[in-house]
């Protein structure tokens, strides 16, 4: 039984362990922080349970088809619930949009807003559902090593369908010209991390899996997801080790022998990095045998960072939904200070969570459980003094907007940003999301899931293909530990 070790155990590092334990492989998971799940935390305080990032539940079929794979099912470990309205945004005082769920109402809404959009939603939803089979069955499951994984005729003879090489925001206005109705289509693609106008149309497929698949919200939290992973990666009989940081990994001339955590040393015959690839370049590897120098990081385009505010409140609050995002800012000028020209924001946008709309397992009786959310440029000064101004500046807003009085209601208040991200997972610049999916930083773009000068070295991750988001790093874990089982097999045949 060979063994593998992998580093992390967020989406990517489960998803790998589960699939290597499957296929015979002794797998050791090691992870530096005491709860599992990387970035998907949660912590607990007082009766309020906090999923610390991943709020949005989309895509539900990559959940799914992830579990099937093993002869499991979501439901096996988490009940999932439709949320109906998907969101609500804000533009001002009194003026929001409720995003119903069901591709009906969403066509009522829009033809509400701007007669005849109705026909074109439903136009760019089909385009947008090509994009996503194609995306989902064709694209994403690559592992991003050779230009002739693309060279499949049926993806050849669409290529033009998908889109790659407009932007997505000239894709938008040549549908509708409602400003309220691009703004809403462009928003979705934040979660590749780069601004619409920098971001494939090809993207225009995660429209399809707002509006079309919709946004469901598993029961007890997002966390839940990763207690579900963990009990399958555990059941397959993977070991995963909470509180142990690998510290470097020992190499001889070509090959990884272990880890070392502290004073133990753990053997080897492959590893599976799933912390920040940076970091596990930069710092656990020996310069010459470094895929990628300091220079080429610092020319990669960061996915932003963000500031987090965790607010345990004792009272309902009446104006906001489980997802409401506050648009009531120009969202120009805040895309410009998160990816042109990274600062703090002079006038933010941004979102909240509040799954206690929906789930009253994750707050006391009677209270509210916020997390809000700025998106912000990676690599900024992160300072008290900031914080707390950003803090004064979102609750005022939403004080103002909502009507409600949340300041005097706070019972348990934390923030979070970059230093943290730096602290907590050894985030490359105090990234949240990775490293963004600009045209430039797609598929074989990407930095690759091989060490060439290390044979038995591996990278899985939101850095790496296919990029940032839950979804997107669960494929990630699965197409690599496929490719390790496919070249340990022909290492296998050739000795
Ligand atoms: C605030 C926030 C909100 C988000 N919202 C959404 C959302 O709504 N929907 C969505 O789909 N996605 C969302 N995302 C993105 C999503 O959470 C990530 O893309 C995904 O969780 C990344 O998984 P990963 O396995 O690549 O990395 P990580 O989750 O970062 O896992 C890497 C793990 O490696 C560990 N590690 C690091 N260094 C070492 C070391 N030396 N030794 C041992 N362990 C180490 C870390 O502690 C971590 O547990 C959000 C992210 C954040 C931060």
């Amino acid at each position: 039984m060979k063994s593998v070790g992998v580093i992390g155990s967020g989406f990517s590092g489960l998803a790998t362990a589960s699939v290597l334990a499957r296929e015979g492989y002794h797998v050791t998971v090691y992870e530096k922080n005491e709860v599992p799940g990387g970035r998907a935390r949660k912590f607990e305080h007082e009766g309020f349970v906090f999923d610390m990032g991943p709020s949005w539940y989309w895509m539900p079929d990559v959940f799914e088809r992830f579990f099937n794979a093993f002869e499991k099912s979501t439901s096996d470990f988490y009940s999932l619930t439709r949320l109906d309205p998907s969101y609500r945004i804000y533009y001002g005082k009194n003026d929001y949009l409720d995003v119903p769920a069901g591709v009906e109402a969403l066509c009522d809404m829009f033809e509400g807003i701007e007669k005849g959009s109705s026909a074109k939603l439903r136009q760019f939803l089909a385009e947008g559902k090509y994009k996503y089979d194609v995306g989902i069955n064709d694209l994403v499951y690559k592992p991003g090593l050779s230009l002739s994984e693309f060279m499949d005729i049926n993806l050849f003879k669409g290529v033009f369908r998908l889109h790659v090489f407009q932007s997505i925001s000239t894709y938008v206005r040549k549908f509708f010209k409602n400003p309220r109705l691009i703004q809403l289509l462009e928003f979705p693609v934040l979660f590749v991390g780069a601004t619409p106008s920098k971001t494939p149309a090809l993207y225009s497929l995660m429209n399809y899996a707002d509006m079309s698949l919709g946004t469901w919200y598993p029961q007890g939290g997002v966390f839940k997801i990763v207690e579900g992973m963990v009990k399958l990666a555990t059941y397959l009989g993977a070991d995963i080790k909470l509180n142990t940081a690998v510290d470097r990994l020992e190499l001889n001339a070509i090959n990884i022998k272990g880890v070392w955590s502290g004073n133990k040393f753990y053997k080897h015959d492959y590893i599976v990095a799933s912390a920040d690839y940076h970091h596990v370049e930069q710092t656990l590897l020996p310069q010459k045998f470094r895929r990628y120098d300091e220079k080429y990081w610092q020319h990669r385009t960061m996915a932003p960072s963000s500031l987090i505010f965790y607010l345990g409140l004792n009272k309902k609050v009446k104006n906001i939904l489980h997802h409401t995002l506050f648009f009531d800012k120009d969202f120009t000028s805040h895309a410009h200070e998160i990816y042109e020209d990274p600062r703090w924001p002079s006038a933010p946008q941004f979102y909240i969570s509040c799954p206690s709309k929906t789930d009253s397992s994750v707050a006391p009786e009677g209270c509210e459980n916020l997390m809000i959310l700025i998106p912000v440029a990676a690599g900024l000064t992160d300072e008290e003094g900031i914080r707390d101004k950003y803090f004064n500046l979102v609750i005022d807003r939403l004080e103002n907007i909502t009507g409600e009085s949340i300041l005097n209601h706070i019972v348990f208040k934390r923030s979070y940003a970059h230093n943290d991200f730096i602290r907590d997972y050894n985030a490359f610049k105090g990234n949240a999301y990775g490293l963004a999916n600009t045209l430039r930083q797609t598929a074989n773009l990407r930095p690759s899931i091989l060490n060439k000068k290390v044979k038995n070295l591996f990278y899985t991750g939101q850095l790496t293909v296919p990029g940032p988001g839950v979804p997107p790093s669960i494929i990630s874990g699965q197409v690599v530990a496929q490719e390790l089982v496919k070249r340990d097999q022909n290492q296998n045949t050739k000795s």
